[in-house]
């Protein structure tokens, strides 16, 4: 009898789906999202604009209006091409699917964003991760090495990093771009909470592009993600890319959104403050590792973080175990940063909850 099983790639056999726990009425701490929702007056300017979208027509297919409001928004410098994915998930695969010649590398470091290992496996091409040294710092000499040794055609640089939080120094960044024979792709997901982008300077390399979302600037439900490069790769990655990825209210919504950046950049820069006194509470607390984050979450090592994990959750919080994906994150959380409110309510149940084992 004809089985999946039979005919299925053994690596996508052994995947598991990618799997997102309920979070109805909880207060959601787990992906990252921005959880300022949408002030009252925008919601009705946004409501009379989605209404004026004929859902009957496709959309336009290269989404020039959202490129235009991207490149004023975000300043793309002139001479580079824009590329709009179903968020940064869609680009990764895109990239990768245009670089998987047979015998080709993928390299990342690791622990970092799973889809680079993931995406690589679905489309059987080999992943190559890089260990993070003490504290999830880049090791130059190291991941020099391997790009030596394996000669990636694609490196992916999470730059901050997820999940540890932390930006690499640009300088070894420059270094690895530099030493690649391959492409790099600088994933700037969370730019808006760091101190530093490749964006301004992306043009001057031969072989690098810069990755981006509106995920964590408060727009996560419209899926839109861009890459930012020259065309001679642009160009390539948009043969492949399906007809239509953004949706007719995406493309709606997404030029809505970036006629109001003013309201975007003022939560993101309020998240930020939000940060700093998380990561100032969190270090103060017994029995608590955080690590310093230029993004809109906080990692934390704990004793026993499947305890503390539980204990929130029935406390009605829900944040990210990490524990039990890679070994480096072993008695990790990742909390995504809140409203001063939920950060409040969090930091008290992990109080109640460590005191329990005091
Ligand atoms: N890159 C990184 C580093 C991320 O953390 C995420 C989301 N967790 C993404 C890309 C994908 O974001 P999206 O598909 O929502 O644009």
């Amino acid at each position: 009898m004809t089985t999946p099983a039979a005919l299925i790639r053994p690596e996508i056999l052994a995947l598991t789906a990618y799997h997102v726990p309920p979070a109805a009425g909880m207060i959601k701490l787990d992906a990252m999202e921005n959880p300022f929702v949408l002030p009252e007056s925008l919601r009705a300017e946004l409501a009379a604009q989605l209404a004026q979208v004929d859902i009957n027509r496709y959309p336009d297919p290269s989404g020039e209006a959202v490129k235009a409001a991207l490149r004023t928004a975000m300043a793309v410098p002139e001479e580079l091409e824009l590329l709009l994915g179903n968020g940064s998930d869609e680009l990764i695969q895109l990239i990768a699917l245009a670089l998987a010649k047979p015998g080709a590398k993928i390299l990342a470091f690791e622990p970092s964003f799973v889809m680079y290992r993931m995406i690589a496996t679905m489309l059987g091409v080999e992943y190559v991760g890089v260990p993070l040294g003490p504290d999830f710092a880049l090791d130059r000499a190291a991941a020099l090495a391997a790009i030596a040794e394996h000669r990636p055609a694609l490196v992916f640089v999470s730059y901050p990093n997820n999940p540890t939080g932390n930006l690499f120094p640009a300088a070894d960044v420059d270094a690895l771009i530099r030493a690649t024979p391959g492409l790099v792709v600088i994933d700037e997901a969370y730019s808006a909470f760091a101190e530093d982008s490749f964006l301004p300077r992306v043009a001057h390399y031969p072989n690098a592009v810069v990755m981006r979302t509106l995920s964590k600037l408060g727009l996560a439900g419209l899926r839109l993600g861009y890459l930012v490069g020259r065309r001679e790769w642009l160009g390539e990655f948009d043969k492949l890319r399906l007809p239509y990825n953004i949706n007719v209210l995406s493309n709606a919504a997404a030029c809505f959104a970036l006629r109001h950046i003013g309201l975007f950049d003022a939560q993101t820069a309020e998240l930020r403050a939000e940060r700093e006194a998380l990561f100032a509470a969190l270090q103060a607390m017994d029995g608590v590792k955080a690590y310093p984050s230029q993004a809109n979450f906080v990692l934390v090592r704990l004793a026993d973080a499947d305890r503390v994990f539980t204990d929130l959750k029935a406390m009605g919080i829900l944040v990210k175990r990490l524990h039990g994906g890679h070994p480096a994150l072993s008695g990790c959380l990742r909390l995504t940063v809140g409203t001063p409110e939920e950060n409040n309510a969090m930091l008290a149940a992990l109080a109640a909850s460590l005191a329990k084992s005091a």
